[in-house]
C-alpha cells in the first residue's frame, strides 16, 4: 500500500513536471477558476493547507500562496507562475503521506523513510509524539526538508463550533440519564434550543443523520485523518459530500438522542480515536 501511494505521488509529480512542457501553463491569481486552479488547491491541501476544494481562486487560496511563498523564500505576490509552480512540486516529491499502522511509531517510520524524528514531530505539529494513532495521516518529510518552513500550518486549526459552558469534558464521567460509569468522548457545551452550530474547521460532510443516543449529528472530514463530530442537534443544513467553510453554520443546537437538555456534544478523531477537544480549540 504504502509502496503503491509512494509510486502514485511520484508518478503524479512527473506528469506535473511533464505537463508544462506540453501546453503551456497559465498563470493562476485570484478570481480564477478551472481545472487547474483545483489542482492547485489539492497540492495546497496535501501540503496542510486548509482550503475548500471549489476550483475558485479566493482569498483562501490567495493566503495559502502567500504563505507558501514567504515560507520558501519566494517573492510573496500570491501569484502561481513558474517558480512557485516548481517550488510546489519540488515540496510535494520531498513529502510523503503515511497512514499511521498498529505497531507504528515515530523511530521505526523515521528509518523506513530515512528521516529523523524531530523532523517527523514538528512537520506534524505533535503534541504527544509517543501516541500516534492508527488512522492518523502523517506528513514524512523526507531528505532536503524544505517544507520545514511551513510550520506550523500542519495541524488542522480549529474554532469553538458554539459558545457555551461546558457541561461536561472529555474522559471518564458518570452519565447524567443511565448514571453509569463510562468513557465521554467529547465535550458538552450547553446553549439553547436552536442556536448556530459552526463548522469547527473546513472540510467535508462525511456524515449526516441519526445515530442513537448521540441523536442527529453531523461529522465533517479534514486533513490529515481527522473528523469532527457534531451530536444532539435539532436540524441540519448541509449535506453529505457537501465542502463546509470554518464558521459555516451546519445545524442548530438541539436535545436529539439521550440528553437531559439541548446541548452540543462535539468530538474530535484521529482515525478511529478521539482526543480531547480543549487541546485543539483556541
Ligand atoms: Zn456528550
Amino acid at each position: 500500500m504504502r509502496v503503491i501511494r509512494r509510486w502514485f505521488i511520484h508518478a503524479l509529480v512527473i506528469l506535473m513536471l511533464i505537463a508544462p512542457a506540453v501546453a503551456e501553463a497559465r498563470l493562476l491569481r485570484r478570481g480564477m477558476r478551472g481545472q487547474d486552479v483545483l489542482s492547485l488547491q489539492h497540492i495546497l491541501v496535501d501540503l496542510g493547507y486548509d482550503l475548500v476544494l471549489d476550483g475558485a481562486f479566493g482569498s483562501e487560496t490567495e493566503d495559502a500562496v502567500r504563505s507558501l511563498q514567504a515560507a520558501m523564500g519566494l517573492t510573496v505576490d500570491g501569484l502561481v507562475g513558474e517558480k512557485t509552480r516548481d517550488k510546489l512540486a519540488e515540496l510535494q516529491a520531498s513529502i510523503v503521506l503515511h497512514t499511521v499502522q498498529k505497531g507504528d511509531n515515530l523511530t521505526k517510520l523515521a528509518k523506513e523513510y530515512d528521516t529523523v524524528v524531530r523532523n517527523i514531530i514538528l512537520y506534524n505539529g505533535l503534541k504527544d509524539p509517543d501516541h500516534i494513532l492508527p488512522g492518523q495521516v502523517l506528513y514524512i518529510p523526507t531528505n532536503s526538508v524544505p517544507a520545514l518552513g511551513l510550520l506550523p500550518l500542519r495541524r488542522v486549526t480549529m474554532q469553538w463550533p458554539v459558545e457555551g459552558r461546558i457541561s461536561s469534558g472529555y474522559g471518564y464521567r458518570t452519565h447524567p440519564v443511565s448514571n453509569t460509569k463510562h468513557f465521554h468522548g467529547g465535550i458538552d457545551i450547553v446553549a439553547p434550543e436552536g442556536t448556530k452550530v459552526q463548522a469547527a474547521a473546513s472540510g467535508k460532510v462525511s456524515s449526516v443523520g441519526n445515530r442513537g443516543n448521540y441523536g442527529l449529528s453531523v461529522v465533517i472530514e479534514h486533513a490529515g485523518g481527522v473528523t469532527t463530530w457534531y451530536g444532539h442537534v435539532s436540524k441540519v443544513s448541509v449535506k453529505v459530500g457537501e465542502q463546509v467553510k470554518q464558521g459555516q453554520t451546519i445545524a442548530l443546537v438541539g436535545s436529539t438522542g439521550l440528553v437531559t437538555g439541548p446541548h452540543l456534544d462535539f468530538r474530535i478523531k484521529i482515525g478511529d480515536q478521539t482526543v480531547d477537544p480543549l487541546e485543539w480549540l483556541p
